[in-house]
């Protein structure tokens, strides 16, 4: 269910920082994520905790109180009740050298962990949430901008996967195991998940679905309709799905980002409401659609796709390092933004795998 945030690691290489005697860069088997620790905490060969960028620790655990200081979150309604605290990891820079995550030895700080292997999830055991999930549920109370909606279900995730990428940092063997595999790039949209789907199978009663991220939504909530599903009316997704389903004699669910005023800060400045197709998912099949197909038909049916970069590159033999792939992401969206990244899908004939790469740039420029 949740995301695996906080994992167990064994440390491969730990670099002294050339402007400090207190500090070293280390990094991971199997990962490519570099985070600066202390100078002797870690040997290589040692097993360690790590926990990833937008992990959010509890708060009231004195394990995490040093990093109080620097990265307790506070959330706090409208009429100033707190409504949760913790503590979340993020991306900075110590002495020019960029940090991701929090690396934490195990001997001494963790006796619940004694028993543990290279690679368990310890998300669950360490009670770690994923920050962006805690901002998404606590929008409404929080006065988020948008209208919020109200909950019909669970997201269908026997049909339908989940909107979800993995972080390329994660996918260190991909530099070999994915060579010669041809690749769409497309923007990373900065908005807000939306399913959409038109399938009996899913629901024979109420065929007709929308959902966020993790769950079904209302068509109206206390305070009107959700902009989730004021896209529907907006793009005549109902027909729409109707005349794709026809076409290729199947069910489909359409996955794109929602952006516009009020939408996770909307930092790209859409001056309305827009929702840009990612992905096309044929539920009878249960497979995706060739990106590039997908592409095609989004904008046939008259449905923005988001913005493509490359239709067709061998990612892995022209991007050969984790360094030069986190390169490419960063960048200016289409719009004249500072960019969040780019996600990789593949489009040639092999298994379909897709993962994104976040711009470290963006990452910094972040506030909050
Ligand atoms: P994250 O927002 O970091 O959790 O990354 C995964 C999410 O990126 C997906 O669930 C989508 O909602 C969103 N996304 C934005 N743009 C794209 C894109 N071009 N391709 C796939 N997913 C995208
Ligand atoms: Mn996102």
């Amino acid at each position: 269910m949740t995301r695996k945030l906080a994992s167990i690691v064994t440390i491969a290489s730990c670099e002294p920082i050339p402007d400090s005697d207190r500090l070293s860069v280390v990094k991971m088997a199997g990962k490519g994520w570099n985070v600066v620790t202390q100078r002797d905490e870690f040997q290589p060969g040692d097993l360690a905790v790590f926990f990833e960028i937008d992990s959010y620790l509890p708060a009231d655990d004195p394990r995490y109180e040093f990093l109080k200081n620097r990265c307790l979150k506070k959330f706090v309604s409208k009429s100033g009740e707190m409504l949760k605290e913790g503590i979340r990891i993020t991306t900075c820079k110590l002495r020019g050298v960029i940090s991701q995550g929090l690396l934490m030895p195990i001997s001494g700080n963790f006796p619940e962990l004694c028993d543990v292997t290279d690679g368990q999830d310890v998300t669950e055991l360490l009670k770690v949430e994923h920050y962006d999930e805690i901002v998404e549920a606590l929008r409404p109370e929080i006065g988020g901008g948008s209208i919020a909606a109200e909950v019909m279900g669970k997201f269908p995730s026997a049909f339908i996967p989940k909107t979800d990428e993995e972080r390329i940092q994660n996918l260190g063997d991909y530099f070999e195991t994915m060579k010669g595999r041809v690749f769409e790039v497309t923007e990373k949209n900065d908005g807000s998940s939306v399913t959409i789907f038109l399938s009996k199978t899913v629901d024979e009663e109420n065929p007709f679905g929308v959902c966020s991220r993790n769950l079904r939504l209302k068509p109206e909530g206390a305070k009107g309709v959700p902009e989730q599903w004021q896209i529907v009316k907006k793009y005549d997704l109902a027909a729409k799905l109707e005349q794709i389903n026809a076409m290729f004699e199947s069910e489909f669910a359409l996955q794109g980002e929602l952006v516009g005023p009020g939408i996770n800060d909307n930092r790209d400045k859409y001056a309305d409401l827009e929702w840009h197709v990612f992905k096309i998912w044929d539920i009878a099949n249960q497979r995706y659609l060739n990106p590039n197909e997908a592409e095609n038909l989004a904008l046939q049916m008259g449905i923005p796709y988001v913005p493509v970069i490359n239709r067709a590159i061998k990612a892995f033999d022209e991007l050969t390092s984790m360094e030069t792939i986190l390169a490419f992401a960063e960048g200016k969206t289409a719009r004249g933004h500072e960019r969040e990244g780019v996600v990789f899908k593949s489009v040639d004939d092999k298994p379909f795998v897709s993962f994104k790469v976040i711009s470290n740039r963006y990452l910094l420029k972040q506030k909050d």
